[in-house]
């Protein structure tokens, strides 16, 4: 047996073009279309390049995208003014604080001072609160992608074993409030976890949100298993350039999981898909 690949590119155009038509609907209703702001400070070249893919993707979807890309000496004062700023401006439905921000700024406060309406990224302390308390709420793009693909996969989730490895704000904590509340019994991994391989072998559902390169090996999979690498780790390759290659290992996984993400192609292209969904889903709101 030979796993489904989880086509992710395909199944972000399916929803890019859902959004768009969604984004047209919001223009007869209310005259304007939605607006999302991306805010970049410094010149990390790789958050350079999501930038950048964010905005052609939200003019895209029909949305209005703007961008400000701030000096890395912006000092926190002046970022918190513009966010404040931004929060006020009606035009302006999504705020998103690109990450990681320069050393001398503290993210969580940069993050705490966002509108949560606007909160687009979903990673403000209130939506956070919200999604654990199984309120609605702006959630995290990247785990919202996966819950996505894991449905269409599996269908009903009540019951099944889900295990997720790591447990940052972004990707895993909310990974596993999104498995609860689909009545998945969830176990949430992390780098004190003892005996992961175990951990591995019961899930019918893994998740692997961790960074370390071919952590999960293909043998500890159960057979049939959906299993969603988020990994995203580059490395080099004997002519000097690098490949993106997962937390899993694939190649091994292959034989044994029923569904499984590539990387890339998988989680990546539904995390941008699922960023203007929130947006619209915000402007919507705010609209009403
Ligand atoms: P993070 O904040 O660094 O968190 C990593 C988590 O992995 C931590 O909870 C850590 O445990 C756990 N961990 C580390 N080593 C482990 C081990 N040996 N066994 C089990 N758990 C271990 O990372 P993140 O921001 O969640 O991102 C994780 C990966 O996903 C990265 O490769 C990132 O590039 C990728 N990513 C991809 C997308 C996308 O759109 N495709 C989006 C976001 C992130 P402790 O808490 O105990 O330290």
């Amino acid at each position: 047996m030979s796993a489904i690949i989880i086509d992710g590119k395909a199944r972000a155009a399916a929803l890019r073009a859902e959004v768009a038509a969604g984004v047209a609907d919001f223009v007869v209703a209310h005259g304007r279309a939605p607006g999302l702001t991306v805010v970049i400070v410094g010149d990390d070249p790789a958050s350079a390049v999501y930038v950048r893919s964010k905005g052609i993707a939200t003019e895209a979807a029909g949305m209005v995208s703007a961008t400000h890309r701030l000096p890395a000496e912006t000092s926190q004062a002046e970022l918190l003014a513009l966010v404040a700023a931004l929060n006020a401006d009606p035009a302006v439905d999504g705020i998103l604080v690109q990450l990681p921000l320069p050393r001398h700024i503290d993210a969580d406060t940069v993050i705490a001072a966002i509108d949560p309406a606007k909160d687009v990224d979903g990673f403000h302390p209130v939506n956070a609160g919200r999604l654990a308390t199984g309120l609605p709420a702006l959630v995290p793009c990247t785990p919202s992608g996966c819950l996505m693909m894991i449905r269409e996969a599996l269908g009903d989730l009540s019951g099944k074993e889900a295990l997720v490895i790591g447990r940052s704000n972004i990707v895993g904590k909310p990974m596993a409030a999104l498995l609860t509340a689909a009545s998945a019994t969830v176990t949430l991994a992390h780098s004190r976890t003892r005996d992961l391989a175990g951990h591995v072998g019961r899930a019918e559902i893994v998740v692997a949100a961790v960074g370390v390169v071919h952590l999960v090996k293909g043998d500890w999979i159960r057979p049939g298993a959906c299993v969603i690498d988020v990994g995203m780790n580059r490395v080099a390759l004997p002519d000097g350039k690098t490949r993106l290659t997962g937390d899993v290992d694939y190649d091994g996984a292959l034989p044994r999981a029923g569904w499984i993400t590539p990387v890339p192609g998988g989680v990546g292209p539904m995390t941008i898909a699922c960023l203007l969904d929130n947006t619209l889903k915000a402007a919507k709101a705010r609209a009403a």
